[in-house]
């Protein structure tokens, strides 16, 4: 079988086995150990935040922060309509009921315009999530959020690096969360952190993350915890990954600059956005074709595969999930995430993509797309 350019493969820093190795030969596998709090300290330091706190994955990291923020039975999240299950699990977890909100039709990041309508005397946070790795518009977020006396939870699972006006998301809202999976920007395998400023939230998470012993008496319980605590293994692993993170991202950049090379001019193709507010870190190539293409998405991924070249689809709106369709209010329409996730989808984008791959990529879809 001729050989298939894959939508993923990692590239494993070469510190990565010295330290993994070390974690084992040191006998600290699991949660405690020294290359934990490394990891922790150098993720803060790099972001630019007071307080990370590492955790078993990134829905984790949402739960996680939602449990912080004391959400619970009753209160609303405000989420975009274009994303992960991981999301309105998070607010499901907590007893609380996700309210979905549009995308925007270029960054397909929650549109702030249709924020507010969504507001009611029962929201206590807002979800932004950085898309594919281009970053929500914040500062309308921030502002909403403000006046209405709302958390914001950053979901940056997707943009490691990416940057809202010069500043590094995740960091802007009152908790970010990451996740480390093997397809992210840094990965731990499977992992995720929680990152705050606010010192109160972070001795929370804390706490949470470890079955909530009570402070004063260990294996003493006063309130519900989890164990969303990372291994040591893990954590030698992110560090690793987080040593080479700014390489990681500018092969990311080099990477759109590489499809844009080939891409542009090939009909029927909308290339991902870079607004002039934003840092894109593309961590996958995310393109749509244009309303009027003579071609479905699914004919053309499949045309695609049979030539060797892997995609993956666009999210499904949540309100269309058959676990959410009864937190879809009577009326409320998502005609923009509706028909992003109709005619979206993204390109191999691994950290490990040769401009080789990137311009065979190109030849298959411009060969497909103009012998329509
Ligand atoms: C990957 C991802 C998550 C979940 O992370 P896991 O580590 O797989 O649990 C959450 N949100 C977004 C936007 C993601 O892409």
């Amino acid at each position: 079988m001729k050989s298939i350019i894959p939508v993923n493969q990692p590239d494993l820093s070469p510190k990565a086995k010295t330290y993994v190795v070390d974690a084992v030969t040191s006998g600290w596998v699991s949660s405690a150990g020294p290359y934990i709090k490394k990891f922790e300290e150098s993720y803060a330091r790099w972001l630019g935040v007071r307080h990370a706190v590492t955790v078993t994955n990134g829905t984790a990291a949402l739960h996680l922060a939602l449990a912080a923020l004391d959400i619970g039975q009753g209160d609303e999240i405000i989420i975009p309509d274009l994303t992960i299950i991981s999301c309105p699990l998070a607010a499901l977890y907590c007893g609380a009921t996700p309210v979905f909100v549009d995308v925007d039709p270029v960054t397909f990041t929650i549109d702030a315009t249709q924020l507010e309508s969504q507001i009611t005397k029962h929201t206590k946070a807002i979800m932004p999530v950085h898309l594919y790795g281009h970053p929500a518009d914040m500062d309308p977020i921030m502002a909403i959020a403000n006046k209405h006396k709302l958390y914001v939870v950053e979901d940056a699972a997707e943009a490691h690096g990416a940057k809202y006006k010069g500043k590094l998301v995740g960091s802007i809202g009152d908790i970010g969360c990451f996740s480390f999976y093997a397809n992210k920007v840094v990965t731990t395998g499977e992992g995720g952190m929680v990152v705050t400023n606010n010192s109160k939230l972070a001795d929370r998470m804390r706490l949470l993350k470890d079955l909530a012993h009570s402070p004063k008496k260990r294996f003493y319980h006063e309130q519900v915890g989890y164990n969303y605590r990372m291994t040591n293994l893990a954590a030698a692993l992110g560090l690793a990954q987080l040593e080479s993170v700014e390489k990681y991202i500018a092969k990311k950049k080099w990477m759109a600059r590489m499809y844009k090379k080939y891409l542009t001019g090939i009909p029927h193709l909308v290339l991902p956005p870079q607004m002039p507010w934003a840092e894109s870190v593309y961590w996958m190539y995310a393109i749509t074709l244009t309303p009027d293409a003579p071609i479905t998405k699914d004919t053309l991924r499949k045309k695609l595969l049979e030539q060797g070249v892997d995609t993956r689809d666009f999210f499904y709106p949540l309100h269309t999930q058959p676990i959410l369709k009864k937190y879809h209010k009577k009326g409320d329409r998502f005609p923009v995430s509706v028909s992003a996730a109709n005619r979206g989808f993204y390109l191999p984008s691994g950290l490990a993509i040769s401009e080789k791959q990137i311009h065979q990529v190109a030849h298959v879809l411009n060969h497909t797309l103009t012998n329509l």
